[in-house]
């Protein structure tokens, strides 16, 4: 957790890394939670199936449309969206009790959420992830195998309009390769914890 010289415990720092779907967001945040152990994943809810290997509480919270949709009238969310006609959202007290207890908060969210939180929270830092290229982000979205051609189609032209919110974010990392995109997430929270240290 993060404490300074003289010992008095500071907030940690919420770090959203998004980005277009496909950019793999979910590859190099599974890297960094095997790599970065210090660094505290937030697990999203979603309505939309488990996929081969996920499991309840590590990769998602598998709910109905109705638990969502109650998670989102008590004020549990810290933001949702709707994305290719599923909710996914960020339980808000996990969240808020990590951060308070001095510990770096990931979130792996999609553009909209990401926009949400930065009215939330505008001191967090906020990560885009970029495909080299869109025609490389099509490659890796066909070689996964897991979306049929239609719900390709439409997750890049999702990813084109998601593009041109990079002005939104305080910083751009290109997914070239998975360790180095995981090196300049790493260096860029160091950083961040450096700019903020105080006496
Ligand atoms: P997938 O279905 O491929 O796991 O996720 C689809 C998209 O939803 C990805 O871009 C992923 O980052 C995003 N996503 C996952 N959890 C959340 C969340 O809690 N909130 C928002 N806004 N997006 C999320």
């Amino acid at each position: 957790s993060n404490k300074v010289a003289a010992g008095v415990r500071t907030k940690g720092i919420l770090v959203v890394i998004s980005g277009p779907s496909g950019v793999g967001k979910g590859t190099v945040c599974s890297m960094l939670r095997q790599t970065a152990p210090e660094l505290v994943y937030s697990v999203s809810a979603t309505t939309r199936s488990p996929r081969a290997g996920e499991t309840e509480g590590v990769n998602y919270f598998f709910k109905t449309r109705e638990q969502f949709q109650q998670l989102i009238d008590n004020e549990e969310m810290l933001e949702w969206a709707e994305y290719v006609g599923n909710f996914y959202g960020t339980p808000r007290k996990f969240v808020e009790e990590t951060l308070e207890s001095g510990k770096d908060v990931i979130l792996e969210i999609e553009v909209q959420g990401a926009l949400k939180v930065k009215q939330k929270f505008p001191e967090g830092i906020f990560i885009f992830l970029m495909p080299p290229s869109l025609s490389e982000l099509q490659k890796r979205l066909v070689t996964r195998g897991t979306d049929s051609e239609e719900l390709i189609k439409s997750r890049l032209s999702v990813a084109r309009d998601e593009i041109k919110l990079l002005e939104h974010y305080n910083y751009a990392v290109v997914n070239d390769r998975v360790e180095s995109a995981c090196d300049k997430i790493r260096a860029i929270i160091t950083a961040e914890h450096c700019r903020r240290e105080r006496l």
